[in-house]
């Protein structure tokens, strides 16, 4: 059964172009913008385009084709930043918030994408 999902999160009103982003990269089943308060030189967020409240509910109820889609997604975005340990760059943070004890804002599932500097390790 599908999870409930609040439709008038901000970024399905993005992904239904009722608000403006900046786009870095769109594929069929992902969309990456620049977050509006960047916490690092490089700050973009990764979404799929269906509706997925959390990391969990993405696993579990995406299908393959969006699953892929999404971390190939991601992985390019790091790499288009000179970021990706795999094109020699110095690397990156991607991290998810989930819930009320992970301090996640937004209910449509996202990935963040922090690079540009050295970020030290991860405190609280
Ligand atoms: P969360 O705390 O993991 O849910 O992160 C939500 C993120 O969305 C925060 O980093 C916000 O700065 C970002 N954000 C909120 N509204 C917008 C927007 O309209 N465009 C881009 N980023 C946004």
């Amino acid at each position: 059964m599908a999870h409930a999902y609040d439709p008038t999160n901000i970024f399905a009103r993005i992904l239904r172009g009722e608000i403006p982003n900046k786009t870095v990269l769109e594929t069929p089943h992902t969309l990456a913008f620049h977050d509006i308060a960047p916490q690092a030189p490089d700050h973009i967020l990764v979404i799929p385009k269906g509706a997925y409240a959390t990391f969990d509910h993405f696993c579990a109820e995406a299908s393959e084709a969006e699953l892929v889609d999404f971390h190939r997604t991601a992985a390019r975005i790091c790499d288009m930043l000179g970021a990706s340990l795999a094109s020699g760059g110095p690397g990156y943070r991607a991290i998810t918030n989930a819930g009320d004890h992970g301090g996640q804002e937004v209910p449509h599932y996202h990935l963040h994408i922090l690079a540009g500097r050295p970020l030290g390790p991860m405190l609280a």
